[in-house]
């Protein structure tokens, strides 16, 4: 059995998994620059080691620092948490080399989701429709122009190392693909140190949606339904919702059940999830999370399954509690992601919080580890909170969170609180109608820009 955890990350997501290891009777190690030395997750873990200045290679990205961490401590598991080392397989076998659990995927499953050439024909391959597209990896343009011409225009050119929206550029036609090609093979390399790429049709106004998937070393694999993160902005999620209100039951159990079984073929653990485009009722691979998501809690409140604590459970071999059939899907869930930053031209904001208040009541989670005097560090992401509602339908999630976000009280710096509450008045976003380029839109940003 697992008894000390250790948690490789900060903010949030460090609090989330604490509080999952308590409930759970188990110790947790929080590990902090010296920036985070006076940060929540390090305040309430049971203990917490200093790992390094606030550059993040030289702390929450140095695997040694890490694992030394865990060794001094006696964790016998490292929980990564989301972003920084969670999609690392070269960390993940590490972690293992030192006799240490990791909470995760093993880390072949990691390497092939990292590598998207591969991990399009591996799922293409378990039976799971992808966006039609080159046959793996473009080397040369000539080659790009005779996919061009099959696949038909406008297509995008991706990055197989890709991530973070890096490497990726749309042709419109065959005048704008030598451009694109050769920016997308540099901006791979510089990014990544690996120039290759692939070629996808571009789908003009699709939904993102997908699946989150639990498997334990068992062979027992289910799906928890579906989330809908079509609010983006740059390819970053900035409201998400669960279930989607693009697909109706039959269509959310037909892929959840498509998933599953791909998941089963190729002998997945842990949590997962499988990132889908949906357009004209079609869904289309684009690429899987082999990690815990920011935005699992609105599945956590639609289904009342704690994936943490299924993450430790299935990671120290315990099977999987429950049954496809034992899950059942309750009301609707939102999460605003509250980042600390102007909310119209989104530039970052630090600085020090003044007076703080979080909104509660029924069906109100707020999953954050900021407090009244605490200075948001300049150094890492701009997510400070998520604030996530629930309700027995859409329509009562939406009146509660436009509630809770009139309650919610940041001071002293800025955030996207103000863009949360105009998304909650604009008529396409309450009826459901809206794919992956609206937001931009709607801040008045140009579409498309891939
Ligand atoms: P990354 O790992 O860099 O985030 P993804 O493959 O997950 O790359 O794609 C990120 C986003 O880019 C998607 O959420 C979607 O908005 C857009 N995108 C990706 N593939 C396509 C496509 N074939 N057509 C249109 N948009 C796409």
């Amino acid at each position: 059995m697992i008894e000390k955890v250790l948690i490789a990350n900060r903010g949030e997501i460090a609090l989330r998994i604490l509080r999952a290891c308590r409930e759970m009777g188990i110790q947790s190690v929080a590990v902090h620059s010296t920036a985070d030395a006076d940060a929540m997750h390090v305040r309430l873990a049971d203990e917490s080691i200093c790992i390094g200045p606030p550059a993040v290679r030289e702390s929450y990205l140095n695997p040694h620092a890490i694992i030394s961490a865990a060794t001094i401590s006696n964790a016998d598991a490292i929980h990564p948490g989301y972003g920084f080392l969670s999609e690392n397989s070269d960390f993940a076998a590490m972690v293992e080399e030192h006799a240490i659990t990791f909470i995760g995927p093993s880390p072949d499953h990691i390497r092939l989701m990292g590598d998207k050439i591969a991990a399009k024909k591996a799922i293409a391959d378990a039976g799971i429709p992808v966006v039609p597209g080159s046959d793996g990896e473009v080397t040369s343009l000539r080659e790009a122009q005779e996919t061009a011409e099959r696949i038909g225009y406008p297509i995008l050119i991706k990055a197989s190392a890709g991530g973070g929206g890096r490497g990726m550029k749309v042709a419109e036609d065959s005048a704008g693909l030598e451009e694109a090609y050769l920016f997308s093979r540099t901006e791979a390399e510089q990014a990544f140190g690996n120039g290759a790429v692939y070629m996808e049709k571009f789908l003009g106004h699709p939904r993102h949606i997908e699946v989150q998937v639990l498997a334990d070393s068992h062979g027992n694999v289910v799906h928890l339904g579906e989330r809908d993160c079509s609010l983006q902005r740059r390819h970053q999620k900035v409201l998400e919702e669960a279930p989607s209100p693009a697909l109706n039951r039959t269509q959310s159990d037909a892929i959840g059940e498509t998933v599953t079984h791909a998941m089963r073929a190729i002998g997945y653990k842990s949590a997962g999830t499988i990132e889908f485009l949906f357009e004209d009722g079609e869904f289309y691979f684009i690429e899987m999370n082999t990690r815990l998501q920011v935005e699992h809690p609105v599945t956590e409140m639609i289904c009342g399954v704690d994936l943490v604590r299924e993450m430790i459970r299935v990671a120290s071999g315990a099977p999987l509690g429950f049954k496809q059939s034992d899950i059942r899907f309750h009301g609707h869930a939102m999460e605003c992601r509250i980042n600390a930053e102007d909310p119209w031209s989104f530039n970052p904001s630090p600085g020090q919080i003044g007076d703080y208040h979080a909104p509660g009541g029924l069906g109100v989670r707020v999953d954050s580890g900021i407090y009244s005097g605490y200075a948001v560090p300049p150094y890492y992401d701009s997510m400070i909170a998520k604030l996530i509602v629930h309700g027995t339908n859409r329509n009562e999630c939406l009146m509660r969170l436009r509630r809770a976000l009139g309650e919610f009280v940041i001071d002293g710096i800025s955030t996207s609180i103000p863009l949360h509450q105009a998304l909650m008045r604009a008529p396409d976003f309450m009826n459901g109608d809206y794919d992956i380029h609206w937001l931009e839109a709607f801040v008045g940003e140009p579409q498309g820009e891939t």
